[in-house]
């Protein structure tokens, strides 16, 4: 019998979810992209599942990733998301590093990223980040600040493709799922980063283009 390696199974598993939540929902699988979240697990953890297939990963912390990607990517086309806050102070290394940032959630962070996009020649995706739940403790811009923090994003340059949300532990995420892809829908916004392990058929159900999937693939994380 062959040898099954782990990671392969977990990541066939994951994949084969996503693509039947996406045919229910007469949806196209590859529509969805599928992000590796791999914060806090190690190079090893990470290197069976780039040798299994998988090219897209997410990080939430800038310095983290600068130690473990550099030496990861290399000979590889690999793409990285940051899905975690970003500090103003840290947009020219994470626009450095990252293809892609899903955390862009006030003014200081948009003036900040832009000035950085201008300095050099990457200009990552950006997604604006929304508080769904109103919660104090959450990133993301008020529901309300939405029409503001996308105007002076567009103004400042920033090439923004989509809405990105997390949405309050414990309750039933469906119906703050189907209000970001409404406030999607509604500026016109194609990207719609949500779910989690927990939760992501039930957001390409509702419309996820980008699921944000860590334990489900890595195990608890470190
Ligand atoms: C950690 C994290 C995830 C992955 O969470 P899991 O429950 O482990 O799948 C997704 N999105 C963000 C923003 C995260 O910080």
């Amino acid at each position: 019998m062959p040898i099954i390696d782990p990671s392969a199974a977990l990541l066939a598993d994951i994949r084969s979810r996503i693509a039947r939540a996406a045919h229910l929902s007469d949806r196209d699988p590859s529509d969805v992209t599928l992000i590796a979240i791999s914060k806090t697990q190690p190079i090893e953890t990470i290197r069976p599942l780039i040798d299994a297939g998988q090219t897209v990963f997410g990080e939430n912390r800038v310095q983290e990733a600068q130690t473990k990607w550099p030496d990861l990517r290399v000979g590889r086309a690999l793409r990285l998301h940051l899905v975690g806050q970003l500090q103003s102070n840290k947009a020219a290394e994470a626009i450095a590093l990252f293809d892609a940032i899903h955390s862009v959630d006030r003014p200081s962070l948009i003036d900040a990223l832009a000035r950085a996009m201008d300095k050099g020649d990457r200009r990552p995706d950006c997604f604006i980040q929304v508080n769904i739940g109103d919660e104090d403790q959450k990133g993301g811009c008020a529901i309300d600040a939405l029409p503001a923090i996308l105007a002076r994003a567009r103004d400042a340059g920033l090439p923004i493709v989509g809405l990105m949300a997390v949405p309050p532990l414990d309750v039933e995420p469906a119906p703050y799922f189907a209000l970001l892809a409404k406030l999607a829908r509604r500026h016109e916004l194609a990207g719609l980063s949500m779910g989690m392990s927990g939760d992501f058929e039930t957001a390409v159900m509702l419309g996820a283009t980008h699921v944000r999937v860590g334990t489900a693939l890595f195990g608890a994380r470190r």
